[in-house]
């Protein structure tokens, strides 16, 4: 049976690469029609959809042709983490809010929402029954069936003193989404801060919402979260991306290798052509 919350939701601040003030409110989803943004600027919901996806920089943005919602990977990261498959988003302003970087506040907001089933409507699901693989330079990706459930391994790897290469392998539960990926931060190199401002994107960007890595130093408020918060954002990230397809995913293993959002939605899209719905 599909799922939405049982009560609305709402989150205040400022967005990541705008840097403007937003506000979202979480509305539960009477129909079966999974993630959908409400904006006075739409004349009806936007579907969150691969056939809506505007623009992957730095964000994986979505739009009606007119108007975009941009950066929406970590709020649609953390409904799917949680398990959750019809929302509506109401919007106010071009961006969610950045909050701290992670999904976090959008998870706490969901899981205190409290999550509620819809016994009439079937659920499908994306799955499995044979190997899928794409490969673009050094980006990997490879799913296969899994008797676990869906699990994740994720490699990040960049040629940093200070980052390296992070591995990570999660078989992930709506419990384990909260506490393992959700609190990872967006992080950035502050030797391309100067440019992504010149391109109007990190606009909104502090210490308050990324961990910063400078040459010799990285700077997170409070520390990092975990050895590895980077492979853990990129799974987050990874996690919203895929929600895109608007299927959540069943008995299935996803290794990711030097992942970003262009070649996650181009993932997803092969996912959504050759898995199988049921
Ligand atoms: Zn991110």
């Amino acid at each position: 049976m599909r799922t939405t919350i049982k009560t609305p939701a709402t989150i205040e601040g400022i967005g990541l690469h705008k840097g403007k003030p937003s506000k979202v409110t979480f509305l539960p989803a009477e129909g079966a029609t999974g993630y959908r943004f409400i904006s006075s600027v739409f004349s009806e919901p936007l579907p969150a959809r691969l056939d809506r996806v505007a623009g992957t920089v730095r964000g994986t943005n979505i739009t009606d042709g007119k108007n975009t919602i941009y950066t929406v990977e970590h709020l649609l990261s953390a409904a799917a983490g949680l398990g959750i498959d019809d929302l509506d988003i109401e919007i106010t302003g071009e961006e969610p809010p950045a909050a701290d970087g992670s999904a976090l506040a959008f998870a706490t907001a969901l899981h205190k929402a409290g999550l509620k089933e819809k016994p009439d409507q079937e659920r499908k699901t994306l799955t499995l029954s044979g190997q899928l693989e794409m490969v673009k330079g050094d980006i990997r990706f490879v799913a296969r069936p899994n008797h676990l459930g869906v699990t994740f391994k994720l490699t990040y790897d960049y040629p940093h003193k200070l980052v390296g290469k992070q591995v990570i392998e999660f078989t992930l539960t709506p419990e384990e989404y909260l506490v393992r990926v959700a609190p990872a931060r967006t992080f950035g190199f502050s030797h391309e801060l100067e440019a992504l401002k010149k391109a109007g994107l990190a606009l909104g960007g502090s210490l308050d919402n990324a961990v910063v890595i400078a040459e010799n130093e990285i700077t997170a408020k409070g520390g990092l979260r975990f050895a590895e918060e980077f492979a853990r954002h990129k799974l987050l990230d990874l996690i919203g991306d895929l929600a895109l397809t608007g299927l959540p995913l069943k008995d299935i293993y996803i290794e990711a290798e030097r992942p970003g959002h262009a070649a996650n939605v181009n993932f997803a899209k092969l996912l959504l052509e050759k898995a199988q719905t049921v």
